[in-house]
């Protein structure tokens, strides 16, 4: 693989499968318990080894462990994992590094050992400071578990720290969600991402909404929860940088601008997916044909198939797509509008339809020749990345 191709290579995802028990709505490759804490992170180490034979002299400016719950095993063995990167791939100066952790498994003496480690970012799920509202969620913390959480990262000396919260929430009124945020913000993390509870299938939740004992919020009052997240954030400083993440400024997380921009990344461990140049199939032994502009691959769920594998001594791939030129102008319509610095349209037809979006309010003109929803087209953003990208294929 050529030099230049492995250039634009630059960022890894880390996956730790293990929570403490697992969520109600849950549908990440997590599992309750962490027995195979060991064993796992060892074939981990193994998998980052083969990935840095396949991928010489790559520089990483991003790396995120998430999970599963990353904080919730032993500080030594991602200090271990860290370590392996650090050796496999090269860390570039400044590189963010993102732990993610849950309030349950945060002190303060952790954190200074993931900051001796080599991380520099926390993602906390904190997801509401409700108490009715953690117990539907199935999550094992309290609120003040979660303020605290964010003290200790801090004064372990975290410089950034991120907050995930979780809105539309059956029973979760406006004046509650508003509470929890503006609690937040007074935690002061630098950055804090808002999510709709989503009910995915295989889910206990789904199973609850199925037998019709669980009502799901009606989507005008989640889109009035996402504007409260909005303009709270907004006027505490924290600028609305994607359409669920928002930042002071200079603390976005670089790590999902990656994904969100259609970059190149690598990924380790169960569930795990990464994204690489076309020039790397022969790397992952991927078919590629020359309509291929790059390639996704992904792992398998299962951790005892993901060790298995790793001790024959083969990359525990469970696939790979060929990402063709049309693919890849889809995916970046479709993320592109989610984010606040717009996307570029040139394509005469979509940038047709683009033009009377434009003139129904529902996009505007960003900086750099860019387009982006207004305020209306982010409530409508599906039907408007519809109506962009049926352009693509007609
Ligand atoms: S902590 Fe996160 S990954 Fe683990 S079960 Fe809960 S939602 Fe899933």
């Amino acid at each position: 693989m050529s030099a230049p191709a492995l250039s634009e290579l630059r960022a890894l995802y880390v996956h730790i499968p293990f929570c403490e028990r697992k969520c109600e709505y849950c549908d990440f490759a997590s599992i309750a318990g962490k027995r195979a804490e060991t064993v796992y992170t060892q074939a981990l180490l193994a998998e980052i080894r083969m990935l840095g034979q396949r991928f010489p002299g790559v520089t990483l400016e991003t790396v995120f462990f998430g999970g599963g719950t990353p904080s919730f095993i032993e500080p030594a063995l991602l200090a271990g994992v860290l370590d392996e990167v650090r050796s496999v791939f090269s860390i570039a100066p400044g590189a963010e590094v993102t732990l993610e952790a849950n309030p349950s498994s945060t002190s303060r003496e952790r954190a200074e050992q993931w900051l001796g480690a080599g991380f520099n970012r926390v993602s906390l799920g904190v997801q509401s400071l409700e108490a009715d509202v953690l117990r539907f969620l199935g999550r094992v913390h309290e609120a003040r578990r979660a303020v605290d959480a964010v003290g200790e990262v801090r004064e372990a000396g975290f410089g950034s720290v991120n907050c995930d919260l979780i809105y539309a929430v059956p029973r979760l009124g406006d004046a509650r969600w508003r509470r929890t945020v503006q609690r937040v913000v007074a935690a002061a993390p630098d950055h804090v991402s808002c999510y709709e509870l989503t009910v995915e299938p295989g889910t206990p939740l789904h199973v609850a909404v199925a037998r019709g004992d669980v009502t799901p919020v009606s989507g005008s009052r989640a889109l009035r929860q996402h504007r409260i997240a909005i303009d709270e954030l907004a006027a505490a400083g924290y600028a609305q940088y994607e359409v669920s993440n928002f930042a002071r400024p200079g603390a976005e997380c670089r790590h999902n601008l990656v994904y969100w921009t259609g970059g190149y990344y690598l990924g380790a461990g169960v569930g795990a997916h990464g994204h690489v140049p076309a020039a790397a199939a022969p790397a992952l032994a991927a078919p590629a044909d020359e309509t291929a502009v790059a390639i996704r691959y992904w792992h398998g769920r299962g951790i005892a198939a993901y060790v298995r594998a790793v001790e024959a001594n083969l990359l525990p791939l469970q696939g790979t797509e060929v990402i063709s030129a049309a693919t890849r102008e889809y995916e970046r319509l479709m993320l592109g509008l989610r984010l606040r610095d717009g996307v570029s349209i040139t394509e005469p037809r979509v940038r047709q339809a683009a033009d009377a979006l434009l003139r129904r309010g529902l996009l505007e003109a960003a900086p750099g020749s860019r387009l982006r929803t207004t305020a209306r087209g982010e409530a409508v953003l599906n039907q408007v990345a519809l109506l962009l990208t049926e352009e693509l294929a007609a």
